[in-house]
């Protein structure tokens, strides 16, 4: 007997045109016997050309993606369209519903979801649909992130150093056509449960970013992720027009050294904020204790010299908390050769 699927699409994705739509995801939990979780996606399409995907809210507080996602719903038509969009803006729905980097519903972060699972839970069954029916049909994928409630990055792409060198400078090229004015290149994924990671493994051309955080909406990081996006979009030839000729500057991250971390509990007082270039031994600020008066506040120091990517926002923290992320130079030649 053949089995309905547990998420089925509202809308079709293939022919001509602009639906909007959902995912209907089938849920029973204590909320809905007989619910679905209405995933939203849409899809404007004006021919034949290239298919691209653009996500928000796989992590549900970081937010100039939702509205980069929703605008791109609102303000592109198939007459300005080469190729295919599929737009995601809330990708992890009940994660955005709850403003909350993870699901309340399994506690999945949907990062480390990926491939996914369709029968293990919605943050799976998402995650398995976005990889196996809709990545291996795309020339791009846009997976738009940022800070979160805990961090704020100044704005910044992200892309995986990894693959052979045909793979690396298609990924860089895309970088240059989003243009941030910053784009870290990571040397492994975090983890093969990332969006990222599932794009690796159908070697499609990917970027990530980082646009902003501590839970709000930073101006000039929607203004970034805005022109990046449409920008992007002319590049893969997705969307009618001629890009501009934009270029990001590349860093990395090559060790657990450019991240500065808690040695202690306590008030974490910041030196620094994003964007700042900084020098090996200088301080990133310092924690005080909260617990013992009598204590001295603790030191963080830099171990490497480059600039900061990202800071934390909220000031209490506990010891392994990621204080601060630096970012050292990289040249474009050696992030495309070292795939070959
Ligand atoms: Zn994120």
């Amino acid at each position: 007997m053949a089995t309905t699927p547990l998420l089925l699409p509202s809308i079709d994705l293939y022919g001509p045109g602009k639906r909007i739509g959902h995912l209907d995801l089938s849920w029973s939990d204590d909320r809905h016997a007989y619910g679905v979780i209405p995933v939203p996606i849409a899809v404007i399409s004006g021919g034949s050309g290239p298919t691209a995907l653009v996500t928000a809210g796989v992590h549900g507080d970081e937010y100039e993606g939702l509205v980069i996602a929703r605008r791109l719903i609102r303000e592109l038509d198939p007459g300005q369209m080469n190729g295919r969009l599929i737009v995601m803006p809330a990708a992890n729905l009940p994660a955005v519903r709850a403003r909350s980097r993870i699901s309340p519903i399994d506690r999945q972060n949907m990062n480390r979801a990926f491939p996914g699972d369709d029968g293990l839970g919605p943050t799976a069954l998402i995650a398995h649909f976005i990889e196996k029916r809709l990545i291996p049909e795309m020339d791009l994928v846009l997976d738009l992130h940022s800070g979160g409630t805990q961090s704020i990055y100044d704005p910044c792409g992200y892309v995986y150093e990894m693959g052979d060198a045909e793979f690396r400078a298609r990924k860089l090229a895309a970088c240059h056509a989003f243009g941030a004015p910053l784009t870290a290149a990571v040397a492994t994924t975090s983890s093969s449960g990332s969006l990222s990671a599932a794009c690796e493994r159908a070697r499609v051309t990917m970027i990530a970013t980082e646009l902003g955080g501590g839970a709000k909406l930073d101006l000039r990081a929607l203004e970034i992720g805005w022109r990046g996006t449409l920008n992007l979009l002319r590049h893969s030839g997705v969307l009618q027009g001629i890009p501009e000729k934009t270029v990001t500057r590349l860093v990395r991250t090559p060790s657990r050294e450019c991240f500065v971390m808690a040695s202690i509990d306590g008030m974490f007082e910041s030196y620094v904020s994003p964007g700042m270039i900084v020098e090996a031994g200088a301080h990133a600020g310092r924690i005080w204790p909260m617990d013992d008066l009598s204590r001295e506040p603790v030191e963080a120091q830099f171990t490497v010299t480059g600039t900061v990517l990202c800071c934390r926002t909220m000031p209490m923290v506990t010891r392994g908390d990621t204080l601060c992320h630096v970012g050292t130079p990289l040249d474009d030649s050696e992030f495309v050769k070292e795939g070959a």
